[in-house]
């Protein structure tokens, strides 16, 4: 039986996102004790160089495809390559980042091998030989564990909910190239234009700290007091589910069950409630911090510490204390 795991990098910025170290961290636990594999599926151009950090990682085996035509995500593209690759490696289980690249890739890639998928993991253990997979339903009210009667399983699994791999610059292993070939199918679409909505450089997903905002902040306008605040921590910017719909931010700041997933030291919850659908994507932050008006909204039952007021009022007194303690420590110096 099939015991290996496969796991798709993400990259960002010239190098793997954070969860795919996570993933490799699981991947190296479920196939400990067995025959299987650690490996890593690699695809984009010019990036190669990260092949030696996967393997640092504790992938045994790289399957490295590095060409201009893969240089962004196109689904078709990377599709054909990672069915060939996952075909070659016969692994038990594909994992990738509940990201929005991950949630977009892994049900065409399931398809295509003809198997099934659990999107949104956040634990994944091997039972007696089979795989289970726990993921969040019923909008984040209950947890489901599921096995797959198909093989490979494929997953996505939410950041931050596990150990990332650490780092040994001595372990070995092995590139494997896998080259385009006439066996995959000529992609019906191509992408025209691709444009970058976030372009602080700063990933939401990779921030330490997170000042996210919600209806509370009643407008745009709330959004430039929270990027001070942000800029004054040296973290980025979120947002619960209602700004992004009301048009007051854009959909890549979205924060839980149907955004982006963070897990950040601290992540500080500014005009948010604390509906489940939105902590499915916070509540692994080490620290929560609740700004809100209203002493009864839930978030204070999940917060480590709150503020009970109205942000306009709260957070420009807290920008300038943020601001004197580090002109005191620059003084210091
Ligand atoms: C299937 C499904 C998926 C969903 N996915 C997501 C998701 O991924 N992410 C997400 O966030 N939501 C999601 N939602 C929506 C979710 O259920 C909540 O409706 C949403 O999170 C509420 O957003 P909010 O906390 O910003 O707004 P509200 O619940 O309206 O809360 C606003 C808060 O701001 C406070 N406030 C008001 N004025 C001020 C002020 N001046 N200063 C400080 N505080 C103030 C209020 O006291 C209140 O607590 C989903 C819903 C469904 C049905």
């Amino acid at each position: 039986m099939a015991a290996g795991v496969l796991v798709v990098t993400e990259i960002a910025l010239g190098k793997p996102v954070a969860p795919v170290y996570e993933l490799l961290g699981l991947a190296g636990r479920l196939a400990a004790g067995t025959s299987g594999k650690v490996e890593a599926a690699l695809l984009g151009r010019g990036i190669e160089g990260c092949a030696s950090d996967l393997i640092a990682r504790g992938a045994e085996r790289v399957y490295l495809a590095d060409e201009g035509a893969l240089a962004d995500y196109e689904p078709e593209r990377w599709v054909a390559r990672l069915v060939r690759i996952a075909r070659e490696s016969g692994p038990a289980a594909i994992l990738l980042p509940h990201t929005t690249l991950g949630a977009d890739l892994a049900p065409r890639l399931a398809f295509r091998l003809d198997t099934a998928v659990a999107a949104g993991c956040v634990e994944i253990a091997r039972d007696s030989g089979r795989l289970l997979f726990t993921r969040p339903c019923y909008g984040g009210s209950f947890r489901e564990t599921l096995s797959m009667r198909t093989a490979p399983a494929v997953a996505t699994v939410r950041g931050g909910c596990h150990e990332a791999a650490a780092r040994d610059p001595r372990r070995k292993g092995e590139v494997v190239r896998v080259e385009a070939s006439t066996a995959e199918p000529a992609p019906r679409m191509n992408v025209v234009a691709r444009e970058r909505t976030v372009s602080d450089g700063m990933r939401l997903e990779e921030a330490r700290v997170v000042v996210a905002g919600g209806r509370g902040l009643e407008g745009a306008d709330g959004f430039v007091l929270l990027a001070e605040l942000a800029q004054a921590l040296g973290g980025a910017v979120g947002a619960s589910r209602v700004p992004c719909d009301l048009g007051w931010c854009p959909h890549s700041m979205q924060i839980g069950l149907t955004g982006k997933t963070v897990a950040p030291e601290v992540y500080i919850a500014v005009g948010i409630s604390g509906a489940g659908h939105h902590m499915a994507g916070c509540g692994n932050a080490g620290n929560i911090i609740a700004i809100n008006t209203d002493r009864e909204a839930a978030i204070y039952g999940q917060a480590r510490w709150g503020l009970v007021g109205d942000y306009r009022q709260v957070i420009p007194p807290l920008i300038a204390a943020i601001r004197e303690i580090h002109a005191t420590a620059r003084k210091s110096e």
